[in-house]
């Protein structure tokens, strides 16, 4: 419908995939989102997620626009299911690829090797879509990406996460707004300029990865560093507890907030623990949801 836009979930989880029974309700797959908006295909991020909604745009019939894919970063989360993306392999799809470019990271090699021997047979010839590379400065202020019919993206760089950074994004449609904030740890809350970059936003993905236990490795805080971080803290990991989005979405007075990026090692209970924890911080808290498809209208 005009004026709305559709985001789904296809993959939520951090770090690994986990299929299995503890993950059945929540889903397995790595970090993966598809908007759609205005006739536009837009998707954050490329791990395994990315596969289930390169068949659901395989199957759709009509014009055939350009599919953008922006990634946060390239861990292996987060690109691992490019080479099983289906319209890569369709002649008539085209794909932009858009991706952090810091000088010498070397970013677009990376990627094209997730096509090559020795871990891929497919080549580069083997890619049949009109495939462009889109580096993005890895810097803040970089200019709006107009997609047409009203749909902007937008990037800001968050340095928390070892060792380049990721992008944050935010998408624009009909005047409502998406951000999708993950892989960032911010103990103290965001900075004024990721702040404002996020203020306002009707729904806010926000990496959720750890449990309070967790990050904190279980110790109570005591006197000094030592004390204070005892070994197993996930401190500097370069991801958020559940508090650290809850904390983030109240500071950046978001409509609805999405925890997301969830440890592979937490069981579907535990996430629905996690988020009555994060209730208390922020009520309209919710869990993403693998296959689930949210509408933003205005
Ligand atoms: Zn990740
Ligand atoms: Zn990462």
């Amino acid at each position: 419908m005009k004026g709305e836009f559709v985001l789904t979930f296809f993959g939520v989880r951090g770090s690994y995939p986990v299929p299995g029974n503890m993950t059945r309700r929540y889903g397995g797959n790595t970090s993966s989102l598809l908007l759609e908006a205005g006739g536009r295909s837009v998707i954050l991020d490329a791990g395994t997620g990315i596969i289930q909604a390169g068949r659901r745009l395989s199957t759709r019939r009509g014009t055939r626009r350009p599919i953008h894919i922006f990634l946060t970063h390239l861990h292996s989360d987060h690109i691992m299911g490019l080479p099983f993306f289906a319209p890569m392999f369709d002649p008539k799809a085209e794909i932009v690829l858009h991706y952090p470019e810091s000088r010498g990271s070397g970013s677009r090699q990376a990627l094209e090797a997730l096509f090559l021997p020795p871990y891929s047979p497919i080549t580069l010839q083997g890619i049949k879509a009109r495939l462009r590379f889109e580096p993005l400065a890895a810097r803040n202020g970089a200019a709006v990406i107009d997609l047409g019919a009203g749909l902007e993206v937008a990037h800001a760089r968050h340095d928390s996460h070892p060792r380049l950074g990721v992008l944050i994004y935010r998408v624009r449609f009909a005047g409502g707004r998406l951000v999708y904030a993950t892989d960032v740890e911010s103990p103290a809350g965001f900075s004024g300029a990721i702040h404002d970059f996020i203020a306002g936003a009707d729904l806010l993905v926000h990496d959720a990865q750890y449990s309070e236990m967790d990050y904190f490795g279980g110790g109570a805080p005591g006197a000094g560093e030592a004390a204070r971080w005892p070994a197993g803290s996930r401190r500097g990991f370069g991801h958020s507890t559940v508090s650290m989005a809850a904390r983030n979405a109240a500071a950046c007075r978001v409509k609805r907030l999405y925890l997301f990026h969830y440890d592979p090692r937490y069981s579907d209970g535990q996430l629905d623990e996690m988020l009555a924890l994060a209730r208390r911080e922020f009520r309209r808290t919710f869990l993403a949801q693998e296959g689930k498809s949210i509408t933003i209208r205005r």
